[in-house]
């Protein structure tokens, strides 16, 4: 796999789009990684990894996309 920006070798391939990067190209960005209800609180509660790797090309969405097939 090469990287999207300048097809050197990647080191590895974004975490949301799944294109490959280099390190000189790699960004981080959070990442959603589960959201789940708490025990005594009723509200969501979302597991988030802070430095997932992006490809710095693809534009990851702000704030979670609605599922309500997961209701
Ligand atoms: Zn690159
Ligand atoms: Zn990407």
């Amino acid at each position: 796999m090469d990287c999207w920006t300048c097809e050197r070798t990647a080191v590895g391939a974004c975490r949301f789009c799944g294109r490959g990067t280099c390190r000189d190209h790699a960004k981080t960005y959070p990442f959603l990684v589960d959201v789940f209800r708490g025990r005594t609180h009723e509200t969501l509660r979302a597991l988030v990894v802070e430095d997932a790797l992006h490809c710095g090309v693809c534009r990851p969405r702000g704030e979670p996309v609605e599922l309500p097939e997961l209701e």
